[in-house]
């Protein structure tokens, strides 16, 4: 294997690292910090900001030992602990993974490569998409998957969530904050949010539901302006006029980079339990990434304590 090394980093000038760390959000923070606690040579490399999802969320009110904490200030802290244990973040996205020797090679977008004996793959999920014409053609125009990011920008506006989850209401609860009026879009006439939340939502006077509806189009001349809504039930189709959209309808996983080389079940998820242990040996798999039935900060931060602990045994088996 060949190729020059990422620039600008110090990390980068070791020659082969211990572990590698693919994703920043809370399991691959989790890791850097328990790689750093090991005295692993170990780097992380994000693309976006350090916290991912968590870093988009308003509030968050599940973390123990805060009943309110939001989620910007955590990945920051998070971040802090990772750098204050030796680990270094890379602000740069891993394209490409290959294995060949007992190493991994990681390539990023500029056919830059590093080496490493074992890699975590944390790189999480992305928010799906809603695929309705406007969606792409108005993004960032009044389409947005952050409240927290672009909320400000509808002070005193109508909006609309789409969604029925834990995101779509706890995010509809803190638009409620900030705007004249959210209306929840949901496709069925039950929420899937947890009951606290949904408590919450229903009492809030700010907060409308669309119940049985789909989203046929998103309009708008150059910004968003209304959505073009259908009733399941009736096939009514009707406009909403709303100054912005904000759609939470879950997620998909950030496996694009790994096909090839791991095995992922029918939805893209990496194979992995609780052991993080992945059908390819030095590749663990951490937090929203891997197959799993709660996918939480909490379960998120167990998982890359883990992999981190997996890569270790996995490293002294082998004598390094
Ligand atoms: P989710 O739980 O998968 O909910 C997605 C919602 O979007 C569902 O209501 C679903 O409707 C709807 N949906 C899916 N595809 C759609 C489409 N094409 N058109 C219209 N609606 C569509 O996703 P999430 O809310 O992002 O949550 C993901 C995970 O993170 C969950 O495990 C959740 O519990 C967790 N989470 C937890 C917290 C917290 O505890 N504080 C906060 C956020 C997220 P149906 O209900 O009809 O399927």
């Amino acid at each position: 294997m060949s190729g020059p090394i990422f620039i600008g980093a110090e990390c980068m000038n070791q020659e082969i690292f211990d572990v590698a760390i693919i994703g920043g959000g809370p399991a691959g923070l989790s890791a850097a910090i328990y790689a750093g606690r090991a005295h692993l040579r170990a780097c992380l490399f994000e693309g976006m900001s350090a916290g991912g999802q968590m870093f988009n969320t308003s509030t968050i009110e599940n973390f123990p030992g805060f009943s309110i904490v939001d989620g910007p200030e955590l990945s920051q802290k998070m971040e802090a602990q990772v750098r204050q244990w030796g680990t270094e973040i890379i602000y740069s996205h891993i394209a490409k993974l290959k294995r060949e020797a007992d190493l991994f090679e990681l390539t990023n977008y500029n056919e830059e490569t590093v080496l490493a004996r074992t890699v975590i793959v944390a790189a999480g999920s992305i928010p799906r998409k809603l695929q309705v014409p406007g969606e792409l053609e108005l993004a960032g125009q009044g389409v947005s998957y952050c409240a927290t990011c672009d909320g400000a920008f509808f002070r005193d506006k109508d909006v609309a969530i789409i969604g029925g989850g834990d995101s779509a209401i706890e995010e509809s609860l803190y638009l409620a904050r900030l705007v004249r009026q959210v209306t929840v879009v949901h496709r069925r006439d039950a929420l899937r949010a947890t009951k606290d939340l949904q408590e919450r939502a229903f009492a809030n006077p700010r907060i409308e539901f669309l119940w049985d509806t789909t989203v046929e189009a998103i309009e708008g001349h150059a910004r968003v302006e209304a959505l073009r809504v259908r009733n399941v039930k009736t096939q009514a189709v009707t406009a909403l006029p709303v100054a912005g959209v904000f759609i939470y309808i879950g997620m998909l996983p950030n496996t694009a980079f790994l096909e090839g080389l791991v095995e992922l079940d029918e939805y893209g998820y990496v194979v992995a339990d609780e052991s993080t242990l992945t059908s390819v040996p030095g590749l663990f798999a951490a937090g929203d990434i891997r197959t799993k039935d709660l996918r939480q900060i909490v379960t998120a931060l167990a998982d890359g304590a883990m992999a981190a602990t997996a890569a270790e045994r996995y490293l002294g088996k082998r004598g390094f």
